[in-house]
């Protein structure tokens, strides 16, 4: 019997939102996403405040297991988001119409944009493993490194090597961790500079996306060039992105450019996902203080602030640090850690959101409720 949406919503209506109490189930409660279905995996998310994060953190548990006891469910993934009721637009300025309208990639399902304001925050460390989440939900996933002048995926994903031209006219990208891979520094060493203008980066990156085999993809990442000048805008305007992600850390100087971000993507009608606070908190690893070196939940009111969703965040970890450097992502090399739970909540939220999306390009003008 194959899996359906209403077996799952049928089984997930045991699951009460408190169960000390005479309470409705999350069903009726309208705190389940929409379900999406693949093969044998199971992928939604339930809302909640974020004050009771932690109760529903047992509901978020039955959930899981009263859809996992379906026959022909293998893997299933169920996030709790926190945020606030309000609804958000993803369909804003007729977004679908500017998606199809752009000319899309071969084999390339969806194309989501890692971006941050400025550089050093974690855009692309938060892009590698974020990729990595994706293919752990089961996805075909790529990953353009579109920051030509610092390009640091060859090193975050220990890849050496260059591409070769492939039989057709299309270069063959590079591979690590079953993920596929094209970067400007595959191309040119790390120590060379890169002294190009604008045009001539724009049209190395379209290169990158448009004459590459990516063979068939159902999520391309781009990290993102650091910053909101005329190549991140020119690409926003052309490539066809679904939506785009925010790294940001919680100071306030990196939140005044994370801002120019979130409102570049708008002006291009590019829908934000949502923002995501890279090194929010440093656990000692002696002493097990909290700190919060760059400020405290900085993106979170950022969010708030703007309208635009709070995907969480990633504490200042050093095994992060230490795995980048060796080209061994936390994600692959320590699937255990808080961290990487952490990205692969964040992944499976944004995955449910582009599916919402999606079908919000059918039938434009619907107001997708978080
Ligand atoms: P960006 O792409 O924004 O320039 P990077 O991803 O290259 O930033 O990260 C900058 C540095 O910060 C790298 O050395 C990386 O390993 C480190 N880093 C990123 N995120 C974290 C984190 N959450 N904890 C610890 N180190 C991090």
């Amino acid at each position: 019997m194959s899996v359906t949406k209403e077996l799952v919503l049928k089984k997930l209506s045991s699951v009460l939102t408190d169960e000390s109490k005479d309470s409705s189930n999350i069903v009726e409660a309208g705190l389940v996403s929409e379900i999406v279905i693949a093969n044998d995996r199971v992928f939604f998310a339930i809302s909640t405040n974020k004050e009771d994060v932690d109760k529903f953190e047992i509901v978020r548990k039955k959930a899981e297991e009263v859809v996992k006891s379906i026959s022909g469910v293998n893997v299933v993934r169920v996030s709790l988001t926190s945020h606030d009721k309000r609804p958000v637009d993803l369909n804003r300025n007729n977004q679908a119409k500017k998606v199809n309208n752009k000319q899309s990639v071969d084999g390339i399902k969806h194309i989501i944009a890692v971006a941050s304001g400025k550089g050093g925050v974690g855009k692309s460390t938060t892009a590698v493993n974020l990729a990595l989440s994706f293919r752990n939900l089961g996805l075909s996933v790529g990953i353009l490194d579109a920051d030509i002048y610092g390009p640091s995926v060859p090193k975050l994903l220990g890849i050496k090597g260059r591409p070769n031209p492939g039989a057709g006219k299309k270069i063959q990208p590079l591979t690590a961790y079953s993920i596929t891979a094209m970067s400007m520094g595959f191309l040119v060493d790390e120590e060379t500079p890169m002294i190009w203008r604008g045009p001539m980066v724009i049209s190395a990156i379209t290169q990158m996306l448009r004459e590459v085999d990516w063979g068939d993809i159902d999520l391309l990442v781009v990290d993102m060039p650091p910053g909101t000048g005329d190549v991140q805008l020119t690409m926003a305007q052309n490539v066809p992105i679904i939506g785009s992600v925010i790294v940001s850390t919680p100071q306030d100087l990196a939140l005044i450019d994370a801002r120019k971000g979130i409102s570049m993507f708008q002006k291009v009608n590019i829908p934000v996902l949502g923002i995501i606070e890279n090194m929010s908190t440093f656990v000692c690893p002696k002493c097990g203080e909290v700190s919060h070196i760059f400020g405290k939940e900085g993106a979170m009111k950022e969010a708030k602030k703007s309208g635009v969703p709070y995907l969480g965040d990633i504490p200042l970890e050093m095994d992060i640090r230490i795995g980048s450097d060796l080209g061994k992502p936390i994600v692959e090399f320590n699937p255990g850690s808080v961290c990487s739970q952490s990205y692969n909540r964040i992944a499976n939220d944004i995955w449910l959101k582009i599916n919402s999306s999606e079908k919000l390009q059918i039938v434009p003008n619907i107001v997708y409720e978080e």
